[in-house]
């Protein structure tokens, strides 16, 4: 049995989680006699210390079941055979389960690989899982299909109301010019007929079921329909369309609401991204820091800032942007906006929850108005990892014995490839 090393693991309802809770995602799962006698799960070998699992999402949440999990003494083992045995997660009985973080080690298992590689070939439409804001429009089943509002007559609606206030305006002009000549008060002069507000029952709403919501270009979003429009033949079941994200702050509680409408004359846009490499005015300092223990043998070097490879690393980085390994909504501004730059550089990060120390290329997306940096994890526990400021650097723990490090050396660095 190998040690599981999960720093902080969460037991959770299987059957209650979210889907983002839970996707990519390894699972301890409690031994339960009844998980052997469900259909198709014949084959699973009885255990009395439970199961290694991993979560993913593939149309439905599923669950592999990888091999056997020791929850007391936290160890794992996968089954000798390859074969893997997928349940739906909403067919298995109400079980509790602890989530673990993925780490190197665990995510070798080839079932996982091949989960993964299908994911980042499916980034694009993967990048709107992340959007927290339109889960209550989720299946919940099914949670990559959506319900969009379509509203019949929008346009001649508000084309209707735009006249009316055209003409009250006319009617208006005219009344205050009476009003001059007469020489009364612009404010004594009265007009009836002052158009209201849309009326709400004047709109006849339509809810329509989406699916393969992505971002396109220009700021949009689209999706593909899933059902016909009733009142509307302008777009058919399978079709294309241009789709709006509204979200609503309610002035009562400040809480925003978010909706999808259907835009059946709004073009459809295309998804493909352009970015640039960013032009920092200075760039960040090329030095290599040692850190050393005093009281056991951990002794590092980390390369940080960029070298003259900024090239080949730029091209590295929108290599992965291609094949999908990137931070969801980093993939959604590449996509919407045509004024994203890349930055990066080789900086020092600090696993929140195991100390683990390493060098990642940190990786922002700057816009005109805002700045996204990727996010990275621990290798080791699969935990966040915190970028270490420069300044910090001086004052780490050592991640094996959390006595503080002692910077031996700090060095310029040029021409190596410190990888
Ligand atoms: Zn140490
Ligand atoms: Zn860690």
């Amino acid at each position: 049995m190998k040690k599981l090393n999960a720093k902080r693991v969460k037991r959770h309802m299987l059957r209650t989680s979210e889907f983002w809770q839970l996707d990519e995602k390894f699972l301890v799962i409690s031994p339960d006699k009844k998980l052997c006698t469900l259909t198709g799960m014949e084959s699973l070998p009885e255990s009395d210390t439970g199961y290694l699992g991993y979560a993913y999402l593939d149309d439905t949440l599923r669950v592999a079941f990888l091999g056997f999990c020791n929850e007391e003494d936290e160890t794992y083992k996968f089954f000798d055979s390859d074969q893997v045995l997928v349940a739906q997660a909403s067919m298995l009985p109400t079980l509790l389960v602890r989530i673990v973080k993925p780490t190197e080690e665990l995510e070798k298992h080839p079932f996982v690989q091949g989960v993964l590689e299908f994911h980042e070939s499916d980034a694009l439409r993967r990048s709107t899982l992340a959007l927290r804001q339109i889960d209550h429009l989720r299946d919940p089943l099914r949670p990559a299909i959506l319900k969009a509002v379509w509203i019949k007559d929008e346009v001649e609606l508000e084309k209707t109301y735009n006249e009316s206030v055209e003409q009250f305006l006319e009617v208006l002009v005219a009344a205050y010019e009476q009003a001059e000549k007469d020489g009364i008060r612009a404010r004594d002069v009265e007009v009836e007929g002052e158009p209201g507000p849309l009326p709400v029952d004047a709109m006849s709403v339509e809810f329509v079921r989406i699916t393969d919501f992505v971002p396109a270009n220009n700021g949009t979003w689209r999706a593909v329909l899933l059902d016909n429009i009733p009142g509307t033949n302008k777009k058919k079941k399978g079709d294309d369309v241009a789709v709006s994200l509204v979200t609503t702050t309610f002035e009562e509680d400040g809480q925003n609401y978010s909706m999808l409408f259907i835009e059946l004359d709004a073009p459809v846009e295309d998804t493909k991204i352009s970015v640039a490499s960013f032009k920092p005015s200075r760039l960040p300092w090329r030095i290599a820091y040692t850190l050393a223990c005093s009281v056991c043998d951990f002794k590092d070097t980390y390369y940080l800032g960029r070298s003259g490879e900024d090239r080949l690393m730029f091209k590295e980085i929108i290599e992965e942007i291609r094949r999908g390994r990137i931070d969801p909504l980093i993939a959604i501004d590449l996509v919407q906006r045509d004024d994203c730059e890349i930055d990066f550089s080789r900086e020092l990060y600090r696993c929140r929850s195991c100390g683990t120390l390493d060098v990642k290329r940190r990786v922002r997306l700057i816009t005109k108005e805002h700045t996204l940096s990727a996010m990275y994890y621990c290798l080791e526990c699969g935990e966040r990892m915190s970028h270490v400021k420069r300044g910090h650097i001086a004052s780490l723990d050592c991640p094996q014995c959390r006595e503080q490090l002692k910077p031996v050396e700090e060095a310029l660095w040029d021409g190596v490839n410190p990888h």
